[in-house]
């Protein structure tokens, strides 16, 4: 490429493109950001924009596309969902500036920000109930730790890890970003894959823990960290890592963080990926937060306390003093009612204080985000003095932290108008009176528009022409309009010694005079002043809430407390919940026990109740095992489930519904469903099943709660028992936990009457004239048959294969009774429907057809597969 052949433009769009290479450079021109080459081919499709040409580079075509910078938020959005990642190229000058330079000279253009997944601040661009998590993980020899923040509202948490706990700690979290070593292995990337994180290589310098101490200390200007707690290299790696990144991203304006926060791994309720998915905590199998575990239990009213009741939930605590704790605060507003809803009200009132202060301290804070934390620390007094006589611990310290700050929000309050305009380079948001020279500027700027107005007048008596007009507009300012008939007499003179011709149009003639234009200057400059002013005091505010941003978000916190203990008991209060017992034993006893999610379901259909039902897993010491059996649709998985919902929302320190429950402390939930179809991420689903249950039988501790729904069901039916029979006996002679396990295999009821540690329940039906009806009742004791076949009766299976899958079933039946073993049975199940089975076996040994029969695992066949097969065995008859 000849050099010449570049535009200075060019030039620079290049140089900078070279260094921002693994993100779509948005370049801005003018009023559009443009991306050009292979940026402009990949955002035009993943914005579905229109993909254009601009000029030639190096022979060839530049292919360009480009999108309004007013409407850019909204692309970026689209683009990191895709997968990629932003650099916002600026203007840094206007145009005349960069011309004042030389007639060819380019604007000055820099990078100000890499938008990435895990560092976005814009409300526009999160969701306000939900948090955003920028994670960074590393091994360090044998220890490896994880750190993880919100730039959105400053929280910065670290903790060490091993590596096997990634996979979990980042489905608990659901971070969106994760930063790991240049060299990151192929363990992380299909972590990755599996969570949805957008993986981050950083460079082994980001995670060197020596350079990162420095960077903590200066950050947080202590002479140590030691007051934060001892960390290890791999927690100081990671911390410095996330400091670095954004540091990197928002281009040396550092997110206001929180000073880091060590969390012990044995802190929480261990829940790994698969068992949240099973469990639909925070998100439904269908995708979104209806139909979640959090979306049936929200209560809260303000932002913050949604994404508090979102970490609880996600991980519920082990420690039983704060879970005590937290149930006192619930317990407390469920019993004062009154009070409840005042507070309620009072808190629909408060603004998200957390994520105003994180784009104020990233100085991309507007007037509003002022007024935000003015309304907050307004509400937070009045809750305050609401909050008042006996409380429990928690809501007694909340209260502490919402007062103290009367300095600060005064001085908003004088500062501020009530509702001040989003940016503050418009200025018009600080109240008259605040001021004197501020409203010294306002007023000449404001009176003298009101002088030009009242020229008008003065310039029709001058020279008679009663059509003449002042107008204004951004190129000329103010001017003196006239149509052409007119002109003539105001360009001779003496009309022509004050008035000065500006401009002529098809329809106008434009004037000026020396007295306008001095007194537009006079505006000008007083309206230039009162914006400096106004930009000064806004900095002003800003660094005096930046100065307590400890304190202020500490406010935020304690408000976010408060709507949590608040939305928790209007729940339980409306849905009507009981408290659960909660202690170190190992007790497990649920009486009248629902799930919470089905339950509101069932209510808005407005049809069957839901059927309130008992558990009891409490064994003194070893395993405590309910072995569930039961027709399909008769109401298993949602037994195991609400079970395993009940334990995790006591550990979360709400109420349960239930009737009463009494749970002794859990560490870990597992929940696992059979294979049912994970086509999408294109593994066997066999496979998958076995690997998840590989991960239950190696980690569950005897604290464990366990929840296994058909296990082995990927697999033929001999397969598939044996390995469900071993699994349980595993659970029982290894892992002793408490477990529900529910199967459709019926043989496995007589395991759990062997088993000391192991319980029969079946969920009852009924079956009147030929047809199933589900009670949805859980009693001790084994079901004493299946049902399937009046089931896909139910489903609507043609009469011809219900009446066939009858006949089959009883013959099956018959021959349990008569016979030993299952595999005689089969034997004598007879092959075609039209066929009667042959009096008896041909005594010379198996057939051609018994022996291809014996090759045969129907749980493996495609419909295809078994008609050919039909046809094969056939022809062999
Ligand atoms: P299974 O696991 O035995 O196939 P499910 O737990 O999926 O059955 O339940 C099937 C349906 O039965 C659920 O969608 C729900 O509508 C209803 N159901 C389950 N349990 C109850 C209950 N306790 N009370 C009322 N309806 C229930």
């Amino acid at each position: 490429m000849a050099a010449a052949a570049v535009t200075p433009m060019m030039a620079q769009y290049l140089e900078i493109k070279e260094a921002h290479k693994d993100a779509l450079l948005f370049y801005r021109m003018g009023d559009f950001y443009e991306m050009f080459f292979d940026d402009a081919v990949a955002a035009a499709e993943a914005l579905d924009i229109a993909l254009t040409k601009r000029g030639k580079h190096a022979g060839e075509e530049i292919p360009m596309c480009g999108v309004p910078h007013h409407a850019a938020e909204g692309y970026f959005l689209t683009l990191i969902r895709k997968g990629f990642r932003v650099a916002v190229c600026e203007q840094m000058e206007s145009p005349a500036e960069a011309k004042k330079r030389g007639y060819k000279a380019v604007v000055k253009r820099e990078v100000v920000r890499l938008v990435t997944p895990g560092t976005l601040t814009e409300d526009s661009l999160l969701e306000a109930r939900r948090h955003n998590f920028l994670a960074a993980y590393t091994e360090v020899r044998n220890e490896a730790a994880l750190a993880w923040v919100d730039i959105s509202t400053g929280a910065f948490h670290v903790m060490p890890i091993t590596p096997v706990r990634l996979s979990p700690e980042m489905a608990r979290l659901g971070a969106r970003e994760l930063l790991v070593v240049d060299d990151a292995d192929s363990a992380l990337r299909d972590m990755a894959e599996d969570s949805g994180v957008a993986l981050t290589p950083l460079s082994n310098a980001s995670f060197d823990s020596t350079s990162a101490e420095k960077r903590l200390k200066e950050l947080f200007k202590v002479g140590s960290l030691d007051s934060f707690g001892q960390f290890t290299r791999a927690e100081l790696g990671v911390m410095g890592a996330i400091v670095d990144y954004l540091d990197i991203t928002q281009k040396g304006k550092l997110p206001l963080l929180r000073t880091p926060v060590r969390e012990a791994v044995s802190g929480t309720l261990q829940i790994d990926a698969a068992t949240r998915r099973s469990l639909e905590l925070t998100q439904s199998m269908a995708g979104g937060r209806d139909g979640s575990l959090l979306g049936a239990i929200d209560r809260t009213v303000t932002a913050a306390g949604a994404r508090l009741l979102e970490r609880r939930i996600s991980g519920p605590s082990t420690d039983l003093t704060s879970i005590l704790d937290r149930q006192e605060n619930v317990r407390f507003a469920v019993e004062q009612s009154r009070l409840r809803d005042r507070l309620r009200d009072m808190l629909r009132k408060a603004p998200d204080m957390d994520r105003a202060l994180s784009r104020l301290a990233l100085d991309r804070g507007g007037p509003r985000d002022l007024a935000a934390i003015r309304n907050g620390l307004a509400q937070a007094a009045d809750i305050a003095e609401t909050l008042q006589g006996d409380l429990p611990k928690l809501l007694a310290q909340a209260t502490q932290d919402l007062t103290g700050h009367e300095e600060l929000q005064q001085l908003l309050d004088d500062a501020l108008i009530a509702e001040p305009p989003l940016l503050a380079r418009d200025g018009g948001f600080i109240a008259p009176g605040h001021h004197p020279e501020l409203d010294e500027a306002r007023t000449l700027r404001d009176e003298g528009r009101g002088v030009i107005a009242g020229m008008q007048a003065d310039f029709a008596a001058q020279t008679g022409i009663q059509s003449l007009k002042v107008k204004h507009n951004n190129v000329l300012g103010y001017f003196i309009e006239t149509t052409a008939k007119h002109a003539d007499v105001m360009m001779s003179p003496p009309l022509s010694e004050t008035f000065i011709h500006r401009q002529t149009t098809a329809n106008a003639v434009r004037f000026t005079t020396v007295e306008l234009s001095e007194l537009e200057a006079r505006i000008l400059s007083a309206g230039a002043r009162a914006l400096e002013i106004e930009k000064q005091l806004f900095e002003g505010l800003r660094s005096a809430i930046l100065d307590q941003a400890d304190t202020v978000g500490m406010a935020a916190r304690a408000l976010a407390e408060i709507d949590l203990a608040c939305g928790l008991a209007d729940l339980a209060v409306d849905q009507d919940w009981c408290a659960p017992q909660v202690d170190d034993s190992r007790c497990f006893t649920i009486v009248g026990g629902r799930h919470p999610v089905v339950e509101q379901a069932l209510r808005r259909q407005g049809g069957e109740s839901f059927v309130a039902n008992d558990c009891d897993l409490t064994a003194d010491a070893g395993a405590a095992i309910w072995l569930l059996t039961g027709p399909n649709m008769a109401g298993k998985s949602t037994f195991l489930r609400q079970n395993a919902l009940i334990a995790l929302l006591a550990q979360a320190g709400s109420f349960v519904p239930a009737k009463s429950a009494h749970i002794g402390l859990v560490s870990q939930i597992f929940s696992r469903v059979g294979a049912s179809d994970d086509l999408a991420r294109g593994r066997s689903t066999f496979m998958v099943e076995m690997v998840e249950t590989a991960a239950i039988l190696n980690q569950a501790d005897d604290r464990a709660l366990v929840i296994l729904d058909e296990i082995g069901r990927g697999t033929a039916t001999y397969d598939g028992l044996s390995i469900a029979w071993a699994t349980l006996e595993h659970l029982h002679d290894v892992n002793r936990c408490r477990a529900l396990f529910a199967t459709h295999y019926h043989e496995m009821t007589s395991l759990a009457t062997k088993l000391e540690g192991a319980d029969n329940a079946t969920v009852a039906v009924k079956e009147w004239e030929g047809q199933v009806i589900f009670l949805h009742e859980v009693q001790k004791g084994a079901a004493d048959r299946s049902y399937g076949v009046q089931v896909a009766k139910l489903a609507g299976l043609p009469p011809a294969v219900v009446e066939r899958a009858r006949s089959v079933l009883e013959k099956l039946e018959q021959g349990e009774r008569d016979r030993e073993g299952p595999k005689a049975l089969i034997d004598e199940l007879p092959l075609f429907a039209a066929t009667p089975a042959p009096a008896a076996a041909p005594a010379a040994g198996p057939s051609e057809v018994e022996d291809r029969l014996e090759d045969i695992h129907p749980d493996n066949l495609t419909p295809r597969e078994a008609l050919e097969l039909l046809y094969e065995l056939k022809a062999l008859k």
